[in-house]
């Protein structure tokens, strides 16, 4: 069998993936900024690290996963300059910062959720734990990396050596083009802001008492305080949009090595490439986004994004269009219903028979997450006709573990006389229905599972969802 290998930004290279404690895997992914709706662009990020995971426990690691909830201290600009996004987001819905963060984040997991990603296993919360990130910058300061001007406290990059390393960065080019208007009394351009104090007179929604005064903490430094918490000194794995390397994972790398005395903090750093609209990133600055809502409006399932994830390397920049969508919907509808035919297959496999195509599943893998390879043996599989249909049937199963495109539980044509009718399990049935018109994903999903539970089989058809007891198909 091949080595799993991953490529990683620090060192610029694909290499051997060990985890630092034999058998189990930590991952940190930088997550939503809880402002506004999701785009699919942050969706293909989301999906990266949910691939990851899940090739990861089909190698059988155990796998603790973090994704963060940044909801305070976000600032408009990159720059530790400009409003914070939560705080200008609330002052213009007229809600609390609070309402604000509960209602995108509960958007943020039921999208995660249509699109069958497993959850996290932490979803900490930023204004949850300014107490670690205070203690964090306390640890700073005592070893002398922080200075304290009129707007706030920042960290002096130039402090610590390693600092252009991670996404080889320029710092001469940097302090030379240092643009007019950085922050009065900033040492280097790169310095940045662990705590932010209140401006006078301007009565903030979230600010919180520090020793340094009162304020609320820099953005870079949840992501630090948050991972040790979650995961200890050293990570294995770190992910996000490879746009967050130059600053804001270059920042949380000088913390939390200057804190901990680590090198390197991370293990692996994986950052996925842009989706984009046309040329250009799909970003919400530039406005050209599409949300995974918009999709289910036009009648797209929301499993065919996945499903079109799947169709690029997480490494290469994927250009989102209707024609792609469209098309990802119909291979998606196809390989569901090959499958499904496939789950009435009678009889055993042969383990002997599938093992050359699991190797090639797993290989494409464990090949930096080459999952447009992995698909392609998932296609060599769905349409082979030298294979028995057991074969097939349970090569699908065991590759839908990673794929989560809930391959078996799909659309078949409705024949009409095989389906069932109960007045309490259709009564279930119509709840789950109207849950998922209303995107209540959660409620859908508890249904279903209800419903599976005693035994029974949902099929989505032309004509909506039917039932039948398994077995009785
Ligand atoms: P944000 O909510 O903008 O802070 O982004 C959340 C995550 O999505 C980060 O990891 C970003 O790097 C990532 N991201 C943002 N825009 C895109 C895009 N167009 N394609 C892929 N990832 C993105
Ligand atoms: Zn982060």
């Amino acid at each position: 069998m091949k080595p799993i290998e991953f490529y990683d930004t620090r060192t610029r290279r694909q290499r051997r993936f060990e985890p630092l404690e034999p058998g189990r895997v930590g991952i940190y992914s930088c997550g939503p900024t809880v402002y506004a709706e999701q785009h699919i662009g942050n969706l293909r990020s989301r999906l990266f690290s949910d691939l990851l995971k899940r090739f990861l426990l089909s190698e059988g690691f155990e796998v603790t996963h973090v994704i963060n909830i940044t909801d305070v201290g976000h600032l408009v600009s990159d720059a530790d300059e400009g409003e914070d996004k939560m705080e200008a987001a609330a002052r213009r819905a007229g809600r609390s910062a609070l309402e604000i963060a509960d209602h995108y984040t509960r958007l943020w997991r039921e999208d995660a959720a249509a699109v069958n990603c497993l959850p996290p296993e932490h979803n900490p919360r930023a204004s949850e734990h300014i107490r670690e990130q205070i203690e964090l910058a306390k640890k700073l300061e005592a070893k002398g990396y922080l200075y304290t001007i009129p707007d706030g406290v920042y960290f002096d990059t130039s402090r610590f050596p390693r600092y252009a390393e991670l996404a080889g960065l320029d710092l001469a080019g940097q302090a030379e083009g240092a643009r007019i208007g950085v922050t009065e009394g900033k040492r280097n351009p790169s310095d940045f802001a662990v705590w932010k104090f209140a401006e006078e007179g301007v009565r903030r929604l979230q600010e919180w008492d520090s020793p340094w005064g009162r304020g609320f903490p820099g953005w870079h430094l949840e992501c630090s305080a948050m991972s040790v918490r979650y995961l200890g000194e050293r990570i294995d794995i770190h992910t996000g949009g490879i746009d967050l390397a130059p600053v804001h994972h270059t920042n949380e790398v000088a913390q939390s090595e200057c804190a901990f005395d680590v090198h390197p903090w991370v293990d692996f750093w994986m950052h996925n490439e842009f989706l984009n609209m046309g040329a250009e990133k799909m970003s919400k600055s530039t406005g050209n986004v599409t949300t995974l809502s918009d999709l289910v409006r036009r009648g797209i399932d929301p499993l065919a994004f996945r499903y079109f994830f799947l169709q690029a390397h997480y490494r290469q920049q994927q250009v989102f269009s209707e024609k792609a969508i469209q098309s990802a919907a119909k291979g998606l509808q196809r390989l569901q219903k090959i499958a499904a035919a496939l789950e009435e297959a009678t009889g055993e496999g042969d383990e002997a028979l599938q093992a050359p195509f699991r190797a090639r599943f797993r290989d494409a893998l464990a090949d930096d997450l080459n999952a447009p390879r992995a698909m392609a043996v998932v296609w060599d599989v769905a349409r082979n006709d030298t294979l028995g249909e057991a074969d097939r049937r349970d090569l699908l199963r065991r590759f839908e573990a990673v794929l989560g495109l809930k391959l078996g539980e799909a659309v078949v044509e409705d024949d009409g006389d095989r389906w069932e009718t109960d007045p309490g399990i259709d009564g279930l049935l119509a709840e789950r229905q109207a849950a998922r018109a209303a995107k209540d994903w959660a409620t859908a999903d508890r249904i279903r599972d209800e419903l599976v539970a005693m035994g029974i089989e949902i099929v989505d058809t032309p004509e909506g969802a039917r039932w039948r007891r398994k077995g009785a198909g």
